[in-house]
Formats: structure tokens, sequence, C-alpha cells
């Protein structure tokens, strides 16, 4: 018996229902396909391909400790597995379940080719996430689209056991192996200069150190933006260098434990909005008919972390700098993006796509629709004050003066308040001026949503 293990968002050995199944057979291929799909479209970014090659390295070198080795390939997935199939005669295909529209039109595919070759599709769930998408549902509709009802019932199920890698990986013999191709014959451009590494190995450090120092801080400073007091664990859970179910069954009574595995909830509501509403990666989720503006100087200043809102331009500094933005900065960036500026937030999600290493589709657009009130946020029409989110979550100013060291000497109320600072000042500093009167625009903001 010949199997194939199909890596795709699960990049790991501990805790994979897909790799433990598929060394069961006599010989497993191991294979990473490179889908050329994916590569062509703006989705391939160089923070998420350096960090995802960093993963592949790490995978090959637990495969060769457990005595079998990577097969990489790159074209066409479905393609690839089938040339696999019919050279290697192999009679079952392992995969995770997953829920992108191209990750729904692979498995079609993949089903389709398979049958007609007489060997066996296995889509496993609880891989990605710790629930499969669809398993908890409220009566009478395919998701929940409240994220607390979601997760008192999501809470009540429990999870599969735990997995140890497999013993050992025995490959068919003479099989084609590649090398892993450098980054520059995958994607173009530069990556951020602070980019996390990627991998198992790396992800499962952070997970000890996380829970031996950095949860007990959780609950009171996971806003703080200066504290650094969450995980930072997103990027190997996009890339499924660790999993869900391990993490969630490592987590004990205490409030920050809890606490924790609340935001982990959070991605599995994500993920089954998405499931049930594929198209929702780019459409309305709640059709709002919002009028955005068109302002492209506008979009650029906040792209490139000179809007004259310090707290802004901290965190969209902090993006490009680090691939990855704390979660209050994101809310507060994506807010005054489309509420303050008024700018569709397809726009605003692209650009976080460009750079985010845990750049996902779920979590991204669901999280950007939620924000824009075109998604599942309960109060659509919120609008934040991105002053008194500073005031609130950034206390010292440290946050900014981090990420903005234009404006590091000023005192914390001039910091978080750049009206207060004559414009030659700023000039003489470097720093632009506000491009919007933050008050006026959002009192237009709740007038245009309150006529709706
Ligand atoms: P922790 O606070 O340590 O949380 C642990 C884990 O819980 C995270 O790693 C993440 O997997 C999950 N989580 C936490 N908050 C959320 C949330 N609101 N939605 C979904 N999952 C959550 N997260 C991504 O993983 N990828 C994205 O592309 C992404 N885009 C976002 C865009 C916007 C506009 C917003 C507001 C949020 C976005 N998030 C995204 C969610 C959240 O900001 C990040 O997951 C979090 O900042 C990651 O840091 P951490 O691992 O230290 O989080």
């Amino acid at each position: 018996r010949t199997a194939i293990s199909l890596f795709t968002r699960d990049l790991r050995v501990h805790d994979s229902p897909v790799l433990r199944q598929a060394a069961e057979a006599d010989r497993v291929v191991p294979l990473f396909v490179f889908d050329e799909q994916v590569l062509s479209s703006r989705f391939n970014r160089p923070n998420r391909m350096a960090f995802l090659l960093d993963c592949l390295r790490d995978l090959d070198r637990s495969l060769r400790d457990l005595g079998g080795k990577l097969v990489i390939r790159r074209g066409d997935p479905v393609a690839e597995v089938a040339e696999l199939v019919d050279s290697q005669h192999a009679t079952e295909v392992h995969i995770a379940r997953d829920v992108s529209t191209r990750a729904l039109t692979r498995e079609q595919e993949l089903h389709h080719a398979l049958t007609e070759r007489d060997c066996s599709l296995h889509v496993h769930d609880a891989v990605i996430t710790a629930q499969p998408p669809g398993r908890v549902v409220p009566v009478g509709n395919d998701h929940f689209a409240v994220f607390t009802p979601f997760f008192r019932r999501w809470a009540e199920f429990p999870l599969r056991p735990v997995l140890a890698p497999p013993r050992a990986i025995r490959l068919p013999s003479g099989i084609r192996t590649s090398r892993l191709p450098a980054r520059s014959k995958l994607c173009a451009g530069d990556v951020s200069p602070r980019l996390p590494s990627g991998g198992e190995r790396s992800a499962r450090d952070r997970v000890r150190q996380w829970f031996d120092a950095g949860i007990g801080e959780y609950s009171e400073g996971h806003d703080d933006l200066a504290g650094d007091a969450t995980s930072r664990l997103s990027p190997y859970l996009h890339f499924g260098c660790i999993s869900p179910v391990e993490l969630i069954e490592q987590c004990g009574p205490s409030e920050a434990e809890r606490d924790f595995v609340r935001q982990l909830a959070w991605r599995e509501f994500h993920h089954q909005v998405l499931a049930a509403r594929p198209a929702c990666s780019h459409r309305d989720y709640r059709p709002r008919q919002d009028r955005w503006r068109h302002d492209p100087q506008a979009l650029q200043a906040w792209r490139d972390g000179r809007t004259g809102i310090p707290i802004v331009d901290a965190g969209m500094r902090q993006l490009a700098w680090e691939g990855w933005m704390h979660n209050r900065a994101r809310l507060i960036t994506a807010s005054f993006l489309t509420k303050t500026l008024h700018l569709d937030w397809r726009l605003g999600a692209q650009h976080f796509l460009d750079l985010l290493v845990d750049g996902d589709i779920a979590n991204n657009n669901m999280n950007w629709q939620w924000v824009a009130g075109t998604g599942t946020d309960t109060r659509p029409n919120r609008v934040l004050n991105p002053m008194r989110q500073a005031a609130r979550y950034d206390p010292n100013g440290d946050y900014v003066r981090k990420y903005v060291p234009e404006l590091s000497g000023l005192p914390v109320r001039a910091l978080h308040e750049p009206h207060r600072i004559s414009a030659d000042e700023l000039a003489d500093r470097g720093y632009p001026a506000p491009i919007v009167d933050v008050d006026e625009a959002n009192a237009r903001f709740r007038q245009s949503r309150g006529k709706l």
C-alpha cells in the first residue's frame, strides 16, 4: 500500500491526522506542491513566502529524522498528485479540510481525478481548525453569525485526542524528491526586516515560552499595545506549524488560559463563516450600500504610515517592519480606513494581505468586514476614535515612540494628539500634519450610516 500525504496549511509532524493516517500505509509520499495558480496570484507575497520556505525546510528535517523526506513539486497540485498516484501506484491520498475557494476547488478536482484512478481521497477534519466548519451550527442555519453564542456552543464540543508524530516514514524507493527552490524563483520583492522565523520547531519553542512565562499576563495585557503580551502564534497557526487542538488541550482553567482559548475561538468563528459563505472573501457579508469614497492619496498615506495620526501610523509601520501588527492596532487602523476615511474595506484587506505573515483569507477578510460594519459585528456602526484608543491602549506612548521615532521626544499628550503641535514643528520633525479631522470625519460617517 502506498499513500500520499499532501501538505497544505498543516506543516507539522506533531498532532497531524493527515500524516499519521498516511503513514499507516507501507510507503508514504509526504508531498508539498507549489501551486502555480497561487504563485501567480496576488496572495503570493514575500513575507509569507519566506516564512513558508522556513516551514518547509523544517518539515523536511523532521521527516528526515523519521526516515523520510519532503517531496517537492511545482505546478497544478491535482495534476502533480495524479502523476504520483500513477507512477507510485498509490491507492490513497490524505489532505486537510480547508475553507478558501481555492481549497474547495482543489478538493473537488482531486476527488474527480482520484475517482478515475480508483484511488481514495481522505479529507481530514480538525487539522486547520479544532472543530471542522459546519459541525458547530445553530438550529436552522449552516453557521453562526454572532460570536458569543458560537463560542458557547463551540466550547461544548469535545476535542479529538492529540496525536504523536508517526513512528516512521517509509518513502517509495527511487522517488524523486527535489530541492526547495530559492525564494527569488518563487516570489519577487523584499521581506520585512523583522520577520519571525517559520517552522514547527520555532512554533513549539514559542508555545513552550508562552505557556511557561507569557500567558500569565494575557488577561490584563493583551490589549496593551507596547506590552507585547500576546502569543504571536498567528503565523504558526496560519501555516499549521502548531495544531489548534494541541494548543487548546494545553490550556488549563485559569482566567488567562480561558481568555486565550476564547481568542482561538475567534479564529474558528471566522473560518466557519467563510466556509458557509465563501464569496464573502470579497463580497459584503451584510451589504450596507456604503458609497465608499475614492481617495488614492489618503489610501497611500495610510499604507505608508503617514496619515499624521501617530497611533495609526505606528500600526502601519509595525506591519511594514515586522509583517505583523498587534490586534488592537489592526482594529484602530482598519476602523480609520473604513470609517474615518470611508474607504472600501477590500483596499485595506488587500494591503494587509500583501504584508501580513499570518495573512489569512478567513481571519483577515472577515475581521476587516467586522470592523467595516459589513460583517458579523452586532454593532456595525461603532467608530473608533484613534486618539482615545491611543490614550487607553498606549498610555505612556511607548508604542508610538517605537514605530514613529520622529515624534519620540514629545510628551505623551502631544504624541497622541498631533493637532496640538504646530505645523512648523511637525514639518521640522519630518512628520505630516493630520490628513483628516478625525472628529468631523467620524461624525460624517455616523450620519451617513444613520441615513441608510
Ligand atoms: P493572540 O492574542 O495571542 O491570540 C491567539 C490566537 O488567536 C491568534 O494567533 C489567532 O490565531 C487567534 N485570534 C486572536 N484574535 C483573533 C481575531 N480577532 N480573529 C481571528 N483569530 C484571532 N489574524 C490572523 O491570523 N490573520 C489575519 O490575516 C488577520 N487579519 C486581521 C485583520 C484585522 C483588520 C483585524 C482586526 C484582525 C486580524 N486578525 C488576523 C486577528 C488578530 O489581529 C490576530 O490573529 C492577532 O493579532 C495575532 O496575534 P497573536 O498571535 O499574538 O494573538
